[in-house]
């Protein structure tokens, strides 16, 4: 016998719809590319977004179409996102941080029709303008007085003008929640790029866990900053959280030095941010330097790498912000866990609390994890055995777009790459990645660890660790480290560092200063680029 309920699909235009009938006052506001600060409120983010499907539809754009963005966290990429996944076609959010081959193959593959981009871009989409094979219409993200006096692109457009000339009538049909809404390239470290291609259903089922308190802990009180790009994963999923939960929108354009962000913070009364560790850095940085305060900033979402102890602590304590250490994936729709303590962990001493919250955390309900040997044969959670993370959910990826890459899934689960602990309250560690394992003598050394006791130290901005080939253990950890501006630390004195921090047989063998890490579009260490360059190092 069925249940007698509404059967509805799960769409993301629900979303604005809902966002408009109840929280249609709430504020978006912008910093631009032009320079100034724009505001408005939902109920227009929705008008305009039917300006915007209208608009797309004039271009030619039809339902599964492609519409590519290569834009900033600002309001009019939140109006692509919904008027695009609204009218039934797809988002691509490309990463303008990419080489522009790598711009060009990808458009390619996705087979873009549309592509709106940021004046920002304006060099990379000339310089890709005339390699991409299927995108008709190039749209730039301005109005009529910043367009460019000429453009080396043909007809090129104005979104501006696109959205005065289209009616803001806009009936977003009612399709197959399974439907594609979104496509994300992941950052291809090995191979092609692979595109992850999201639907309705797994973007609002998402959207819902996100917001959860142990989640993001999201609400209608919530004034949110995302620092995480648009074109990240969906700025791990806040643009939606935002009009599920009529939360005030604040997004910082392409400005997101530590002095551009502490201004907004402060001016607009962010309360929740998120991003990787090192836009955090240079906010600190600069918070430190110019002996700053936080007057309304309650918590930060900190991932796409492991948060170092020591910025946890810098939040804190000095600055009384509360990190949400969280661990997700691209092919995750981000979120997989988060780290908020049990209520019988909440009284704990602090350095034990510290302990729990360095972990990724526990996952959302929806997400079902387990760790593996190299068998396969799953590993017990116990806080200890270390094995590789297999994941499984409905925003769990089944394929990569086009099949790419062959079937990703082992026995209906994702294998994420990281290898992981899982303790008896169920909070998840990664300790390393396995393409970054370092194996001394057939036995794991987690490198993020030997990372974040480096950066621990006050000389010390930036440490990657790798193995580095040794003749008896076969690897050995060899760190890499980026000092701070006028530092004084020699190799010795970062080695005595680790005494009586971690077993003896983990401290690093070698260490050497370079004057920047290599990192990858999406601001992680490029650990392998760090391999291939010390391949030859001669440990002592
Ligand atoms: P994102 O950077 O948004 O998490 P990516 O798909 O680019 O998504 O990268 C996912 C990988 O990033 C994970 O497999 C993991 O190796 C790493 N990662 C993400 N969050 C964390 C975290 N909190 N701690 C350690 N590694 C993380």
């Amino acid at each position: 016998m069925n249940g007698l309920m509404q059967q509805q699909q799960l769409l993301i235009s629900s979303l604005l719809t809902h966002a408009e009938r109840h929280h249609g006052d709430q504020q978006i506001v912008s910093r631009r590319v032009e320079g100034d600060v724009h505001r408005y409120a939902f109920r227009d983010l929705v008008a305009r977004s039917r300006r915007a499907a209208n608009a797309m539809t004039a271009l030619g754009a039809r339902f599964g179409d492609r519409v590519a963005t290569l834009a900033w966290n600002g309001y009019r990429h939140m109006e692509l996102y919904y008027a695009v996944c609204g009218m039934g076609a797809v988002i691509h959010t490309m990463n303008p941080r990419l080489h522009p081959d790598q711009v060009v193959w990808i458009a390619d593959h996705a087979e873009d029709q549309v592509l709106c981009f940021d004046m920002t871009f304006l060099p990379l989409v000339e310089a890709i303008a005339g390699r991409v094979k299927t995108i008709k219409h190039f749209v730039a993200m301005t109005s009529r007085e910043h367009m460019p006096a000429s453009s080396k692109i043909p007809n090129l457009l104005c979104y501006e003008d696109l959205l005065d000339a289209a009616s803001d009538r806009f009936d977003w049909p009612v399709f197959d929640e399974n439907t594609a809404s979104c496509l994300c390239y992941t950052s291809g470290t090995t191979g092609n790029p692979k595109g992850v291609l999201y639907s309705h259903r797994s973007t609002v089922l998402h959207t819902y866990a996100a917001a959860l308190p142990d989640s993001l802990n999201c609400s209608a009180r919530d004034t949110i900053l995302p620092v995480v790009p648009m074109f990240h994963v969906n700025a791990w999923s806040l643009p939606y959280i935002a009009c599920m939960v009529g939360a005030k929108m604040v997004f910082p354009g392409p400005h997101l030095d530590g002095k551009s962000l502490h201004d907004l913070f402060e001016s607009e009364g962010v309360t929740l941010s998120a991003g990787v560790p090192t836009v955090w850095q240079a906010l600190l940085a600069h918070m430190e330097a110019n002996g700053l305060k936080f007057s309304t900033m309650r918590r930060t979402v900190i991932g796409g790498s492991a948060c170092p102890p020591a910025m946890m602590k810098a939040f804190q304590e000095r600055y009384d912000v509360q990190v949400l250490h969280a661990w997700g994936m691209t092919e995750l729709s981000p979120l997989g866990t988060a780290c908020t303590l049990k209520a019988k962990q909440v009284e704990l001493p602090r350095e034990e609390r510290y302990a729990i919250q360095a972990k990724q955390g526990r996952v959302v309900f929806g997400v079902d994890m387990k760790i593996v040997d190299p068998d396969g044969k799953e590993l017990p959670r116990d806080g200890k055995a270390s094995g590789e993370l297999l994941v499984r959910g409905p925003w769990i990826i089944s394929e990569y777009f086009k099949g790419e890459g062959g079937q990703p899934l082992v026995d209906g689960w994702f294998p994420t790459g990281d290898v992981a602990t899982i303790d008896t309250d169920g909070f998840m560690q990664i300790t390393d990645r396995s393409k970054d394992v370092i194996k001394s003598g057939g036995e794991w050394i987690g490198s993020i660890d030997l990372e974040n006791i480096a950066m621990a130290h006050p000389a010390v901005a930036m440490a990657a660790c790798i193995g580095a080939r040794h003749p008896k253990w076969d690897e050995r950890p060899l760190l890499v480290v980026v000092k701070k501006p006028g530092a004084e630390l020699t190799r010795d004195a970062l080695i005595a560092f680790y005494e009586g921090k971690i077993a003896k047989w983990w401290t690093p063998d070698d260490v050497v200063f370079v004057d920047a890490i290599p990192l990858g579009a999406t601001g992680k260490m490029q650990k392998n680029k760090l391999r291939e360059q010390f391949k030859d190092h001669r440990l002592p």
